[in-house]
């Protein structure tokens, strides 16, 4: 049996089909650490927008590399939300990490071999003491292989494309439907079909298809597995 009865959650699944809404509200009723992943690759991807080192879905990878040293990603609690902030060398860029801007060049950055052994390191050292709920594309398969509890979400593109322009447009930043849309297509087929950790669903992961079902469904849902796996490190 586990020391402390704290296991390890791993979420994965495709683009904006509300695994950060889940993991959230999970990690928030069972007291444990909640990383969102994909905000450490979307600051990766700011860094490198800054410094101009995308040009179209090209990344200058060779000065990125004698770079990465110099990128400093943290989460720190913002006291007015109750959420975590992302930070990239000090600086709170949690907006900006969501921009669409960010959003169109996220994937090509991730999938660049040395980005992901950085971030993987960095996520499996915050993982370290378990307590832990981590949302992402390889967490179940990559990051975290042992995880007690494995789920992956999908839902139709359409679907995520709208909740996605919903929750653009609830923070005042107003996004065309067709534009999202494309995003999510392009992301989803960039990201399964990328040589390195594409997304795909661990064997022992549960599936879940959130496209009609509540958000209060599917915490209840997520309630019960996570339930289902402590009485199991138990026995
Ligand atoms: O989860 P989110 O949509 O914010 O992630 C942004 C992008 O980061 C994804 O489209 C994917 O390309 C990349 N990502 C990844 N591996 C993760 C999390 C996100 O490649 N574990």
């Amino acid at each position: 049996m586990n020391e402390n009865s704290k296991i390890t959650i791993a979420i994965d699944g495709f683009s904006s089909c509300g695994k950060s809404t889940m993991a959230k509200d999970l990690a928030r009723q069972i007291g444990y650490i909640y990383i969102d992943s994909g905000a450490m690759y979307r600051a990766v991807t700011l860094y490198c927008l800054e410094h101009n080192l995308i040009s179209g879905d090209i990344v200058d990878t060779e000065t990125l590399r004698s770079l990465m040293n110099d990128i400093h990603i943290s989460f720190r609690l913002n006291s007015q939300t109750g959420k975590a902030d992302t930070y990239l060398n000090g600086k709170n860029v949690e907006d900006e990490i969501r921009s669409m801007k960010v959003s169109s060049k996220v994937s090509p950055v991730s999938a660049i071999p040395f980005v992901r052994t950085a971030m993987v390191k960095l996520q499996q050292e915050m993982g370290k003491s378990k307590g832990i709920v981590m949302d992402g594309r390889d967490i179940g398969t990559t990051v975290f292989p042992d995880a007690e509890l494995k789920i992956f979400v999908t839902a139709s593109a359409e679907t995520r494309a709208q909740r996605r322009v919903d929750e653009l447009k609830a923070k005042g930043i107003p996004v065309a439907y067709d534009e999202v849309l494309d995003n999510i297509k392009s992301r989803d087929h960039i990201d399964q079909n990328r040589a390195e950790s594409p997304l795909r669903k661990a064997d022992d992961a549960l599936l879940l298809d959130n496209s009609d079902i509540t958000i209060e469904q599917q915490n209840k849902w997520l309630l019960e597995r996570y339930t289902e796996a402590i009485q199991k490190i138990k026995t």
